[in-house]
């Protein structure tokens, strides 16, 4: 630490990214997709684009909201767009919760949004699961605070209903319920609809799993016009061209080609039922994932110790050394024919 580090960041616990690396290796670490993005994508990265760089990017980002509002049948002035949701994360919790506001989240969830509540001087609430790791959604009726939950949540993969968000929102009209649904297009049960209903609802989304664009970093919230109009009264306070406009073309392409994307969808959802049921089989205990990821524990061997022996054959899974969760991997879907080498991989370490 420098001499010149304010006193207020001095304790800053951050958030640990997974792992990038540029050996070759099997990457089951951070939930990316196995899939390259949509062609389309490469399309209008043109040169004609490239050659227009020496401009600012639009700061209304007015191509991709519209993009992104017609899929979601909304308006644009419904959608925020940010540098990975994790930037629209950071502007929501920042503007509606921050210093000395009162937030909740699930106890076992992602691991940013205590580091948001540190940096921005949130009180946290962390509630804990229930013993099978799925959120009582009763534990957030009334709560008087401002809520924020992955649906499907992270790193179990288990999912509220849309009864239950339904449920959270309107019991909590006078706070701000962030649903975080990084991982939503892998089950399908969104409350996006509810947006236009309610006036204290955020859905947050991401490019980064469902859209093959982790390295993109494009993520969106969409909620009521008023909530849009605050997110971007933040943003021009702070960082008016939030998103390039490579990142602008790309995302707008990406997100208008349901036809590819709904394809490599369906693919990981057949390739993470069928890894479930082959961990199952091996004597693994797996939640109900509906996310792009496995949350598994063995039977004969510890969390730890499978992952340093998987890396040990070239294949990164993401391990957390957490209270509850300490046995356990999170395991990202990849193609087929990774899973079936992860499978066989285990076999040779748990049977060895
Ligand atoms: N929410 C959850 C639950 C996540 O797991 C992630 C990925 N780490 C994010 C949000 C942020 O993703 P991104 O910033 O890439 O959009």
């Amino acid at each position: 630490m420098s001499r010149f580090l304010s006193k207020n960041y001095e304790k800053l616990v951050p958030y640990t990214p997974g792992e990038q690396v540029n050996v070759k290796v099997i990457k089951l670490n951070t939930n990316e997709s196995p899939f390259p993005p949509s062609p389309k994508v490469k399309e209008v990265l043109s040169e004609e684009v490239i050659d227009k760089l020496n401009l600012y990017s639009d700061p209304e980002l007015k191509e991709l909201r519209s993009a992104i509002a017609e899929q979601f049948g909304v308006t644009p002035d419904m959608v925020f767009c940010g540098n990975g949701s994790d930037d629209v994360l950071a502007f929501a919790i920042m503007g509606f919760c921050g210093a000395g506001g009162k937030l909740c989240c699930p106890e076992i969830s992602y691991g940013f949004y205590p580091v948001y509540a540190d940096i921005f001087g949130v009180e946290l609430e962390q509630i804990p699961l229930k013993d099978d790791f799925s959120i009582d959604a009763n534990n957030y009726i009334g709560k008087n605070k401002n809520i924020v939950i992955a649906n499907p949540n992270a790193p179990t993969g288990l999912t509220l209903t849309f009864d239950e968000v339904e449920k959270i929102v309107a019991s909590n009209p006078d706070n701000l319920v962030i649903m975080d649904e990084a991982y939503m297009a892998f089950c399908g049960e969104s409350c996006m609809e509810l947006v236009k209903k309610y006036d204290n609802l955020l859905v947050t989304r991401t490019f980064s799993k469902s859209h093959s664009l982790a390295g993109l970093r494009v993520g969106f919230g969409i909620g009521s016009k008023e909530i849009i109009d605050d997110l971007n009264k933040l943003k021009y306070s702070f960082n008016p061209y939030n998103l390039n406009t490579l990142s602008i073309k790309a995302a707008a392409a990406a997100i208008a080609d349901n036809e590819y994307y709904d394809d490599k969808i369906a693919k990981i959802v057949v390739t993470r039922e069928k890894t479930i049921s082959q961990l199952r089989e091996s004597g693994f205990v797996c939640t109900d994932s509906k996310a792009n990821f496995i949350f598994a524990s063995s039977n004969k061997i510890t969390a730890c110790d499978l992952a340093a022996e998987l890396r040990k054959k070239g294949i990164l899974v993401r391990y957390f050394n957490k209270a509850k969760i300490d046995n356990y991997l999170r395991i990202t879907v990849g193609t087929d024919e990774e899973m079936q080498t992860l499978i066989n991989a285990i076999k040779e370490i748990t049977e060895a």
